[in-house]
This record gives C-alpha cells, sequence and structure tokens, in this order.
C-alpha cells in the first residue's frame, strides 16, 4: 500500500547568493497531512527555503518538486494556487479595509469570495473586518496574513514565523486552525522561533544550521537520537539534602544541591529506576519534579550558533 502522498519533495537543494550558500544541499520532504517545523538560528535559510518552495528563487542546484511539480517552470504558475504562504514581513495596503484585502488575494486566486466571512471567522477578526488595515495592530496584521494564506483551502501551507507578534491566546487558535487543516491532509511547513510550542503541535522538527538540515525527525527521536538526560528534582531539608548526596553522589554535581533542593541527572532510560531508587532510600524528601530535555536543549546541542546571519 502506498503511503500518504508527499506534498513536498526536496532533493539536495543548494541557492546561494555569490559566496553565501544560503541553502547548502538540503532534502526534505513534507506529506498531505503532516505538520512539520523548520527551526534554526538567524540566517540559517530558513526563508530562502520557502522561497525555492514557492519559485521566488531558482535552485543553483538540487531537485524540488511541490505537488508533482518544479517551482521554477513557468507550468507551476497553475500550483500556486493550491498553496498557501504566509511571509514573515507581512505588508498590506493600508488604505484597504481587511475585507477589501481578502478579496484582493481572492481574485488573485481566482477563487469565489464566499468563505471570506468564515474566514475572518477562523482568524477571530471578525470585528475588524471592516476598518482600514492601517488601523489593526500587530497581531491583527498578522492574523490577516493567516486569513490570506489559509484562502482556497490549499494543499500546502507556508508559514513564515507565523506566531510572531500574536498573544497566547491567538497563538492557541493559530494552531487549532493548523491541526484542523492538517486533519483534512493540508501539508503544513511553519518555521518558528518559539521552541516551547511546537513540542506538542508538530509531528516533526527539521533543523537548518549554516544552510544545512542537521536533523529531522520527531522531537522525541532526536531527543534519545542525541542522549539528553532527564533531572529529577528532589526538594528536601537540610539534613536530608546530605543523605542524598551521599546515596546518589553518582548522579549529580555537589553545585547542584541548593536552596533545598537537589537536581539529580541520569539518561532517558534509566529515569525510573533512579525514580525508584529515590523512594525505596527511605530519605524523606518533601517534593519531586521530573524535567525531560526540551526542544531548546536539542536545538542549542545541534546548532551551535549556526547561521549566516
Ligand atoms: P531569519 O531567522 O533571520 O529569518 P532565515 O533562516 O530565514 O533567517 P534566510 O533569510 O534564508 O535566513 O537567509 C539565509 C542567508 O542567505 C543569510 O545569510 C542571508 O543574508 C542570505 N540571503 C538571503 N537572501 C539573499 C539575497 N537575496 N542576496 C544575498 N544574500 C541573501
Amino acid at each position: 500500500m502506498s503511503g500518504p502522498t508527499k506534498h513536498i519533495d526536496i532533493k539536495s537543494a543548494v541557492k546561494s547568493f555569490g559566496q553565501i550558500h544560503a541553502v547548502g544541499g538540503v532534502s526534505l520532504d513534507v506529506h498531505a497531512g503532516e505538520c512539520v517545523a523548520l527551526v534554526g538560528p538567524n540566517g540559517a535559510g530558513k526563508s530562502t527555503l520557502f522561497k525555492l518552495i514557492l519559485g521566488l528563487v531558482r535552485p543553483t542546484a538540487g531537485a524540488i518538486t511541490i505537488l508533482g511539480q518544479k517551482p521554477d517552470r513557468p507550468s507551476f504558475e497553475h500550483v500556486r494556487k493550491f498553496i498557501g504562504f504566509l511571509p514573515e514581513q507581512v505588508l498590506f495596503q493600508g488604505s484597504l479595509t481587511g475585507r477589501e484585502t481578502l478579496h484582493f488575494y481572492t481574485r488573485l486566486k481566482g477563487e469565489s469570495s464566499d468563505r471570506i466571512d468564515s474566514l475572518f471567522q477562523t482568524v477571530e477578526l471578525v470585528d475588524a473586518a471592516d476598518r482600514r488595515v492601517s488601523t489593526y495592530s500587530k497581531g491583527m496584521r498578522q492574523r490577516l496574513g493567516l486569513a490570506q494564506a489559509l484562502i482556497g483551502r490549499p494543499d500546502i501551507l507556508l508559514l513564515d514565523e507565523p506566531t510572531s507578534g500574536l498573544d497566547p491566546a491567538s497563538r492557541l487558535n493559530f494552531y487549532d486552525i493548523i491541526e484542523a487543516h492538517r486533519a483534512q491532509g493540508t501539508a503544513v511547513l511553519l518555521s518558528s522561533h518559539a521552541l516551547t510550542e511546537l513540542e506538542a503541535r508538530t509531528d516533526r522538527v527539521a533543523i537548518l544550521s549554516n544552510g544545512k538540515l542537521v536533523a529531522d525527525g520527531s522531537i522525541e527521536a532526536l531527543k534519545s537520537s542525541l542522549a539528553l538526560g532527564s533531572k529529577i528534582k528532589v526538594k528536601a531539608a537540610p539534613a536530608q539534602m546530605r543523605q542524598l548526596s551521599q546515596r546518589f553522589a553518582n548522579r549529580c554535581d555537589p553545585k547542584n544541591f541548593l536552596n533545598g533542593v537537589a537536581v539529580l541527572s541520569c539518561p532517558q532510560d534509566e529515569k525510573l529506576s533512579l525514580l525508584k531508587g529515590l523512594m525505596e532510600s527511605g530519605i524523606p524528601f518533601e517534593g519531586i519534579e521530573i524535567i525531560e530535555p526540551s526542544l531548546e536543549q536539542v536545538f542549542a546541542s545541534l546548532t551551535n550558533g549556526g547561521g549566516n546571519g
């Protein structure tokens, strides 16, 4: 049985601007119904990769196939209407209202304007629909940008830092919208610097550093491949802290016993046996907290500041 359709298929893509190798041999797939986060330091090549997918810049080398077509061919014009794109900098004509703006983009995509009201509902901008865009806040412009990207129920959503400028409630709404589109088979590729919020929201994370893909996998798989350890924080009274430091000397650094909190470290697969050891030690403690490695740690250990920016 064949798997889900590969909507984005990038093989060894290179894009150089003179001496700058913005994208240096990247291979990346995104299937229908998948949500992949593209992360990387400033200048790592994320926006350039989006431009390659859209056919806005031509690859120096490599093969890019989007919905079965090559973006650098004239025939790709017909494919573009199936791609929703939210650029990093959303620039709208301030003198137009939000509704006029969406009408403009709807016509540009050759779509019917029947869904404009529902798009305003989706991005929670109904009350501002008939106000001039010049009166919108940054977050409101960002939400209008998202509505623009959603016109025509695209097969691919390319979102360049979509949550920048959004307040926490709007961020939650944003990920609900993405989830609904993903469930209908849209392939979503989004770039973000907000690593914490990606953890529970994306299927895979692709990490770019200096134009190269240094990781591509589920967050869980990345964490275990890097052997990033877990930490267990134990809160205890001073006398018990001494007992803990003696009993678990191999699990901690003395400087990790501070202010009544001991931080014990272990490989992820030894976490349960360490917990069991703590319970069976008979040392009375006041509280326990397990801290798993974060996406920030994965990112830091893989990129090491690798941007061209
Ligand atoms: P950020 O997180 O800051 O948005 P990014 O990962 O999106 O960064 P890109 O905008 O793709 O990074 O830039 C990658 C590199 O390519 C940078 O060094 C940038 O200066 C360079 N670059 C991008 N576009 C051009 C261009 N048109 N001409 C010359 N250099 C460019």
